[in-house]
């Protein structure tokens, strides 16, 4: 599937050889859950808790409309 910008795209393919789980990276900023095909910027509380985002902090595509339609 493709996103909204590059750097959606480099945020979500980025692979950190740190931390295995994105949850656990600090630099990584979001989430995609392809099932429910929802973004969401990862809160680094030591768990995996995540807040849903409606627009791209990048580009400022809206993103829960891109989700419906695909
Ligand atoms: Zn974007
Ligand atoms: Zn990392």
């Amino acid at each position: 599937m493709n996103h909204c910008c590059d750097s959606m795209e480099r945020d979500l393919a980025q692979v950190c050889g740190q931390h295995a789980d994105r949850f656990d990276c600090p630099d990584a900023l979001i989430t995609f859950n392809s099932e429910t095909k929802r973004y969401g910027l990862i809160i680094h509380d030591g768990g995996s808790s995540a807040m849903t985002i409606a627009f791209c902090p990048w580009c400022g595509a809206n993103l829960q409309s891109r989700g419906r339609t695909e």
